[in-house]
């Protein structure tokens, strides 16, 4: 078995140049705390790639939290989300006691099936029991069918939030996905198509609600009458603004996100043209008026054409020095969301039984990638 020395990951960093310069400005400067110059700045900057009012927060997850009660979900509501996902588009709903309806995802894209939210609710208009919001996630970089879903949760009045962690810089029709539901969120985790470390950002369609969730955002102080800072406190309040110093190297990273999308969809163009001899192998698809910013490239294994399941491919790259992953498991299929409604779901399972997330880094070389390729290929050919 041939392998390579140094580990090909999945996702990792990839530093500009910049994000130094930010984060030496705020040593410079002693704003070394979640205030500062960077977190106006990249909140101004990230207003205008989007367009909406933007709240720098510690994390996507927190977030989508502050979406979840920005939406007024709360105890004994009921909450659509897909059930192929990561865990943290559905943990918030559960830290509001509310509960969780999984859908199943349509094959081509693998997102949120439009069809079956569109019965789902209509059937439960009828019965007047419509959940309280719907959460869409663009997964690993493509937009769900979001003229549909919009118009759908607008015809029943239910509140649409986005879970964009996995999307920024992909386009719908010309626009950013994050800013067609009320709320949009966005994640700068470490693997993340850019990163500071940590990191998220919720963008609001109502200016009034960007500015609830940043003071929620800050122990939800009250301005104190006798302006003393005697702090007033009304409301419940959450630790969750980003850092001045990660705001530093998002600022750096927002520079390079263009960069970093067209390096990532040549990764997965490579995949294509190396991959082409070999049968099996069918990639999550770029629907039309769509830019996927191929965050991950990810591949549906046939294993009768290609030879081999999925997850024997996976260890068989893994024996080889190379990381790939399962597309998500779902979320029905979790201990934790077992007792939880599904409405479909063999669509999604089949995508976890048969994805695979190959390494997609910005920074990954063109030796490197042929290095997979060839692996993926002796694969197929030992089969
Ligand atoms: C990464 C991710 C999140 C969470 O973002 P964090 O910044 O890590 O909290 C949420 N949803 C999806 C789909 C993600 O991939």
């Amino acid at each position: 078995m041939v392998r390579t020395a140094k580990r090909i990951l999945l996702s990792v960093p990839h530093m500009g140049g910049n994000e130094r310069r930010y984060v030496n400005e705020a040593f410079d400067t002693n704003w070394l705390s979640t205030v500062g110059p960077n977190l106006t700045a990249l909140e101004n900057e990230f207003t205008s790639l989007t367009g909406r009012p933007a709240v720098a927060l510690a994390n996507g997850t927190a977030g989508l939290h502050l979406a979840m009660r920005l939406a007024g979900v709360g105890n004994g509501d009921e909450v659509i989300v897909p059930t192929l996902t990561f865990s943290a588009s559905v943990n918030p709903i559960l830290y509001e006691q509310a509960r969780p309806v999984f859908l199943d995802s349509e094959p081509r894209g693998w997102n949120l099936d439009p069809n079956l939210l569109a019965e789902f609710l209509a059937q439960r208009a009828r019965v007047g029991r419509l959940p309280k919001a719907v959460v869409v996630v663009h997964l690993f970089g493509l937009s769900a069918a979001l003229n549909e879903i919009q118009e759908i949760c607008q015809r029943h009045g239910v509140s649409l939030i986005e879970d964009a962690a996995e999307s920024l810089g992909a386009r719908y029709h010309e626009r950013h996905p994050g800013t067609f539901g009320e709320m949009g969120v966005f994640s700068f985790n470490g693997n993340k198509m850019i990163t500071g470390t940590t990191g998220g950002m919720l963008v609001a369609k109502n200016a009034a609600k960007a500015e609830q969730a940043r003071k929620w955002s800050q122990q939800a102080r009250d301005a104190d009458p006798l302006g003393v800072n005697n702090y007033v406190h009304s409301e419940l309040g959450f630790n969750y603004r980003m850092s001045n110093v990660v705001a530093g190297i998002v600022r750096g990273q927002l520079e390079i996100l263009e960069t970093r999308v067209e390096q990532r969809r040549a990764v997965f163009e490579r995949y294509l043209a190396g991959l082409a001899a070999v049968p099996g192998l069918t990639p999550q698809a770029e629907s039309a008026g769509c830019r996927h910013t191929r965050w991950l490239s990810c591949f549906q294994v046939d294993e009768n054409q290609f030879g081999m399941t999925a997850p024997d491919l996976i260890r068989w790259l893994d024996a080889a020095n190379v990381e790939a992953r399962p597309v998500w498991r779902p979320m029905h299929t979790q201990p934790l969301y077992k007792n939880f409604e599904c409405i479909g779901g063999s669509v999604a399972d089949a995508l976890n039984r048969q994805g695979i997330c190959l390494p997609s880094s910005s920074s990954l070389s063109e030796a490197e990638q042929r290095f997979v390729i060839e692996q993926i290929r002796s694969a197929h050919g030992r089969a």
